[in-house]
């Protein structure tokens, strides 16, 4: 049985071809890192660190955070970390990185909402049957003991969705129906955002019904997948970013 993910259904979504070389060929990517995902791996590194020192009633500093990136910065980056955008340097995205929790730090100090989790594992089944089974990682959850409602916080590096689009967001949307299995007596579940490029926090929910139906969905799309026999290539602006690139004969320069 495959456990899927949000990530794996996106690739399909994204290019049928991509999803084919990474999860069925499981070519070896060309490259491993693009400096985003980069620059986003370390910047929800430090925040993990931060919530962590939070938890244990240690509230760093705001310089000790920007070390904490800086360190570890300095200690993964390397060469073969592509940058797309050949006018702009691993300096540019570095700072980049610096102002993006800077501006967290500033707008969210004291921390004292009650996280209970961070970088915290739901796996949950779509059917009674169990066939369907779905993973993914909540960057941070809340608790509000008072009003009985859990918060699942996501941390964005990249281009920010419209409310709309939030309304009808796939992934934080599964990850609540985990949360809602663990914490039964839950009162609500909200999905938070944080777009650390804009400095802006954006929220949404989802009722039953509306979970109910992205479970018949998802195992749609599942049975879809499983069933795919052309997986087609869907040239376009992200063949820039795509790992595969050297592998695939359909490419956009
Ligand atoms: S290069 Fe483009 S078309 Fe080819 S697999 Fe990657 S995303 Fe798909």
């Amino acid at each position: 049985m495959v456990i899927y993910s949000h990530s794996r259904l996106s690739t399909y979504e994204q290019c049928k071809l991509k999803f084919k070389f990474r999860y069925i060929d499981k070519l070896q990517p060309e490259i491993e890192h693009t400096i985003e995902g980069f620059l986003g791996g370390i910047v929800h590194e430090s925040l993990e660190w931060l919530y962590n020192q939070v938890i244990n009633k240690n509230i760093p500093s705001l310089e000790q955070l920007i070390e904490y990136y800086a360190i570890h910065w300095n200690k993964h980056y390397n060469s073969e970390i592509k940058i797309v955008n050949t006018e702009l340097t691993p300096e540019f995205y570095f700072d980049k990185g610096i102002k993006f929790l800077i501006d967290y730090y500033v707008k969210n100090q004291p921390f004292s909402e009650n996280t209970i989790a961070i970088e915290h594992q739901i796996v949950l089944d779509l059917d009674d049957s169990g066939k369907y089974q779905l993973q993914g990682f909540i960057d941070r959850l809340v608790h509000n003991k008072e009003t009985n409602i859990f918060e699942i916080h996501d941390y964005k590096t990249g281009a920010m969705k419209t409310q709309e689009d939030l309304d009808k967001d796939r992934q934080l949307a599964l990850y609540s129906l985990g949360v809602r299995k663990l914490f039964p007596e839950t009162k609500d579940v909200y999905l938070i955002w944080h777009y650390l490029d804009f400095n802006e926090k954006k929220q949404s929910t989802r009722t039953i019904e509306q979970l109910e139906q992205l479970k018949q969905d998802v195992i749609q799309l599942i049975t879809q997948i499983e069933s795919e026999k052309e997986f087609n290539a869907n040239p376009g602006i992200l063949c820039r970013w795509c790992e595969f690139r050297k592998y695939c004969p359909h490419k956009t320069p």
